[in-house]
């Protein structure tokens, strides 16, 4: 309720169920719900909670958390006592952990079918989750798809992908099991952009957490993750989204909410509006735009802050920013909503910038 949003983010194409993720609606019409992984180490309690402070102040809304053995079920259930988000168990190979972090205080399960143990193993946590009243997302994997379907040298793998969840999905649902999310990564961009098309067409009932699967560091994986992600969020596919970094998971939370900001979904942080500049601009803008950029990186207010480096093009191209800048020579006009408010020395800039936007 903190976040803003606009009344485009609360319609997916696909008409998807609701799922709650500890208070979390996901799913039916609710807005994309940002989430990341915590990498803290899995069996401290501080480490993790601390992570999620950090994941929580930069918007993250749902945190799921690696037990990758038995004994760090104790460090799960400390976690999920005491964090401000819902915390998702990931759990691979071992079904009884699963289900005992159902019993901890888990608000979600994420396992694939394909490496939990067989359908025996699967309804044992399919009772423990419905126990628990909580949903399991279903994640299928290029890597650990069931080997005849696998062998089905006539599908692609898109194809596969969707085969594979909508067989788990029928099976879940045919026991009596309804709470489900799904997801099928791939780390090939247009590859997990069909398999997601195909999910849509094939279960649009079903909640979808989208996302890139090991997309890379930040710079290629913002760009593989934004361009695959954005696609399906414009077709209305996606309930909720990680962008998967090699880097601090909080980076990823600048990555979603910017996406998120660019494909009008929802607004949560600024937005900086700077040129490219050319040979017109006669300030440091380059070096003024990223020192704009850190200091508002900060603020939890929708803005749009436009840094300009000349009048030429500058209050006219940035009329619709909230407050911005204009540079010449050696000095800046501040405007607001495109209206001159102030003009300053070239140094003063920033500061300027900064005391405007305190008083909007
Ligand atoms: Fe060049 Fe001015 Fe446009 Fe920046 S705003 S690119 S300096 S014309």
């Amino acid at each position: 309720a903190a976040f803003s949003s606009t009344p485009d983010a609360t319609r997916p194409n696909q008409k998807t169920h609701q799922v709650m993720v500890g208070n979390v609606p996901l799913g039916g019409g609710a807005p994309v719900v940002v989430q990341s992984m915590l990498n803290a180490q899995a069996d401290s309690v501080e480490e993790n909670l601390a992570q999620i402070q950090r994941l929580a102040d930069a918007g993250c809304e749902v945190v799921r958390m690696a037990i990758p053995r038995r004994n760090c079920l104790d460090t799960f259930q400390a976690v999920c006592e005491a964090s401000p988000l819902p915390v998702v168990a990931d759990v691979h190979f071992d079904a009884t952990i699963a289900i005992e972090a159902a019993r901890r205080g888990a608000a979600k399960l994420r396992i694939n079918p394909g490496n939990i143990g067989g359908l025996a193993k699967t309804d044992a946590v399919l009772d423990a989750a419905g126990e628990a009243g909580i949903p399991i997302r279903i994640g299928v994997n290029a890597g650990s798809l069931d080997q005849q379907l696998a062998a089905r040298s006539y599908l692609t793998l898109p194809q596969k992908l969707a085969a594979s969840a909508r067989q788990y999905v029928e099976y879940c649902e045919g026991r009596g099991f309804h709470d489900l999310v799904v997801s099928a990564k791939a780390h090939d961009v247009m590859a997990t952009v069909r398999t997601y098309r195909q999910l849509a067409h094939d279960i649009p009932h079903i909640p979808l957490h989208i996302g890139i699967t090991e997309a890379g560091t930040t710079f290629q994986g913002v760009i593989k993750s934004a361009s695959g992600l954005g696609i399906l969020l414009e077709q209305g596919i996606g309930d909720t989204m990680r962008i998967s970094l090699t880097d601090d998971p909080v980076t990823e939370m600048r990555a979603c909410w910017t996406l998120l900001g660019a494909l009008d979904l929802r607004r949560r942080n600024p937005e900086l509006i700077s040129c490219p500049t050319c040979g017109r601009c006669q300030v440091n803008l380059i070096g003024l735009a990223n020192e704009v950029e850190q200091r508002i990186s900060g603020l939890n207010k929708p803005l749009k802050v436009a840094v300009m480096g000349c009048v030429v093009n500058g209050p006219g191209e940035a009329a619709d920013a909230d407050i911005g800048v204009a540079c010449g020579k050696g000095a800046g006009i501040v405007f607001r909503h495109g209206k001159t408010v102030r003009k300053v020395e070239e140094s003063a800039i920033v500061d300027a910038l900064m005391e405007e936007i305190k008083e909007l």
